[in-house]
């Protein structure tokens, strides 16, 4: 039977467009549909370690970069000096993406290679011995030897097993103008935890952080942010925060030159079926960080791999859909990624049900790990061992609270410890 193309990605998100290109740069014929126009700018604000981005040889893609890099992990205090406004100084750059540069980074390589571009949402999938078809809503019908689903947190075709409750971060910020610069200039804050704007019930509540950043020309980017949580933190909730903290150190907003609400990250998304004849990549395939959020990174590191393993699974012109999928699976989520992903888990199970007393001192043992230690946690490159050996030194460190809090057993811990164990089932 014929084919329109080898490859036909879904979507044009980051996730599609990073194995798309990966794919171009192999010699696979790849079509991508997507529902919107693929040059339409990405809604969020894409963060990621200076390192990280250095060590992929692509920090000409970061539109903004900081070198004092801090978070608070005090309760915060009136008094300027008070040690509860210490900072934790995190010695290593943070930058934001040229969202942009991004895109076109992905996009050029596919313009260099081969590839169909079809506009139009995927409703259907079937797929047989030899081939796979997508029809879209209007009808039309396009043929490939492997399908990659990249649609997002809610995936079109993609079978993901059902875990229990999606632990969803939310947020909302906003970019602005205010009456006296809201955090130091130049200043990056990853999470400011202070918490003497809050009343005591409020403190009972679950804990926000605010995530800023200094934009330059006197403009800031604030975000009031939640952990995962299930259920998620209503968005009310996290403005009246952004608010009540400003107001507390007596700033006004002057100038709101973009808001950001109604953001929501799912953080543990379970790894997909790895048995179906679909492969996924990004956000889809479970590959956003549990702990971080932080999606990009591994995109840009885990796409040449699996376009490589798809590449040469394609080779053999008898592999069915599945066959293939199932190689393009071996290289997305070998076992000791899976293994990973379920400590992860475990961890984030763990933080969604600590107080804000409990969290502040879980972030400074977290941050007192050596700087490869956190830095390998937040990026996933350490290796499971090294991973293992991290969450070990960290719960030693840690205070009895903590400890304490680490040692409850009151969700899903049980049954991710088997996962870690035994990641196959
Ligand atoms: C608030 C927020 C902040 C984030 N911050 C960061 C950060 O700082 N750093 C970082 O690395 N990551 C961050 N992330 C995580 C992650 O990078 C993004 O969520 C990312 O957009 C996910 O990429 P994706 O391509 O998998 O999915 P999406 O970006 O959701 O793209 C899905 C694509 O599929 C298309 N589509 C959907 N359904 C169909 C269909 N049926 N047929 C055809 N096309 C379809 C859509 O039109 C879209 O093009 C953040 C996420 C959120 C929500």
């Amino acid at each position: 039977m014929s084919t329109n193309v080898d490859t036909l990605v879904l979507g044009a998100g980051p996730g599609a467009l990073a194995i798309a290109a990966a794919l171009c740069n192999e010699k696979v014929h790849v079509g991508i549909l997507s529902s919107n126009e693929p040059r339409e700018i990405w809604p969020y604000t894409y963060g990621i370690w200076g390192e990280e981005v250095d060590s992929l040889g692509l920090q000409s893609l970061l539109k903004h970069r900081w070198v004092d890099t801090v978070s608070f992990f005090g309760e915060g205090s009136k008094n300027k000096s008070s040690q509860k406004n210490l900072p934790t100084k995190h010695s290593l750059d943070y930058g934001l993406f040229d969202k942009k540069k991004l895109q076109e980074y992905w996009l050029k390589q596919c313009d260099d290679g081969s590839v169909e571009w079809y506009r139009g949402t995927a409703s259907k999938l079937d797929i047989n011995d030899s081939i796979s078809s997508v029809t879209t809503t209007k009808g039309d019908v396009i043929k490939a030897r492997l399908i990659v689903d990249a649609t997002g947190y809610e995936p079109a075709f993609l079978k993901v097993p059902k875990e229990g409750d999606i632990a969803v971060q939310t947020c909302y910020g906003i970019v602005g103008k205010f009456s006296s610069p809201p955090i130091d200039k130049n200043q990056f804050i990853l999470m400011d935890y202070r918490c003497d704007h809050l009343s005591q019930s409020e403190k009972e509540e679950p804990p926000t952080f605010l995530y800023a950043m200094d934009m330059g020309n006197d403009l800031f980017f604030l975000e009031e942010t939640s952990l995962g949580l299930s259920p998620p933190l209503k968005l009310e909730v996290l403005k009246n925060r952004l608010e009540k903290r400003l107001e507390h150190r007596g700033i006004k907003i002057t100038h709101i030159e973009h808001e950001e609400h109604g953001l929501f990250l799912p953080m543990n998304i379970p790894i997909p079926d790895l048995n179906q004849a679909i492969l996924g990549f990004g956000g889809s395939a479970g590959m956003v960080h549990p702990a971080s959020g932080y999606l990009v990174g591994s995109l840009l590191r885990r796409a040449p791999s699996v376009a490589k393993a798809i590449a040469f699974a394609m080779k053999d012109i008898n592999k069915s859909p599945l066959d293939i999928a199932k190689e393009g699976w071996k290289a997305l989520w070998p076992k000791e990624l899976r293994r990973k992903q379920a400590l992860y888990h475990f961890g984030l199970e763990k933080l969604m049900r600590f107080k804000e007393e409990q969290l502040r001192s879980f972030f400074l043992s977290f941050f007192d790990l050596s700087k490869e230690q956190w830095y390998g946690f937040l990026t996933n490159s350490l290796s499971l061992s090294q991973l293992v050996k991290a969450m070990w030194t960290m719960f030693q460190k840690a205070p009895l609270n903590v400890k304490w809090g680490l040692f409850e057993m009151k969700g899903r811990e049980f049954k991710l410890l088997i996962k870690f164990l035994s990641p196959s089932i």
